[in-house]
């Protein structure tokens, strides 16, 4: 297992959300799902698998005449990946903002705002004035 995962593409996200649901698919079944929301030909969703392929995020094997695919990244290790990789790429005085907008814009359930909210109370105690900017100098506005 590699230390850090392949960045995966937009197009290439949505093939693994098919893969993700269905455990076990087909380039055809990928097809059926995502023809009303991808104007995709048969041959760009080949080439998006056989993508997915070479970065391990899925696998394939042959059964009769078909390939089935199957994922060896999963969901959640890929979500907190995306995460991860925004945030690395953000100044650290900045995820706050987005923490909050991503809460104002997003339905959240009763169970979620429970956790946030224990975890809120047990960060408030020990948080800094202000969070410490992680940046180079020359990258962002926080350093004069
Ligand atoms: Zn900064």
């Amino acid at each position: 297992m590699k230390q850090s995962m392949e960045i995966i593409t937009d197009a290439e996200w949505e093939i693994m959300r098919v893969v993700w649901a269905l455990g076990e698919t087909t380039s055809s079944e990928i097809i059926d799902v995502l023809e009303n929301k991808m104007d995709w030909k048969p041959s760009t969703v080949k080439t998006l698998l056989s993508r997915l392929v070479t970065k391990h995020y899925l696998e394939t094997r042959k059964e009769g005449k078909q390939f089935i695919y199957y994922a060896l990244v999963k969901e959640e290790i890929a979500v907190n990946g995306a995460q991860k990789e925004l945030f690395d790429k953000i100044c650290h005085r900045k995820i706050g903002g987005l923490l909050i907008q991503a809460m104002t814009d997003h339905d959240l359930s009763q169970a979620d705002i429970e956790i946030m909210e224990s975890i809120l109370a047990k960060k408030k105690k020990t948080a800094p004035e202000e969070v410490p900017c992680n940046c180079l100098k020359g990258q962002c506005r926080c350093q004069g």
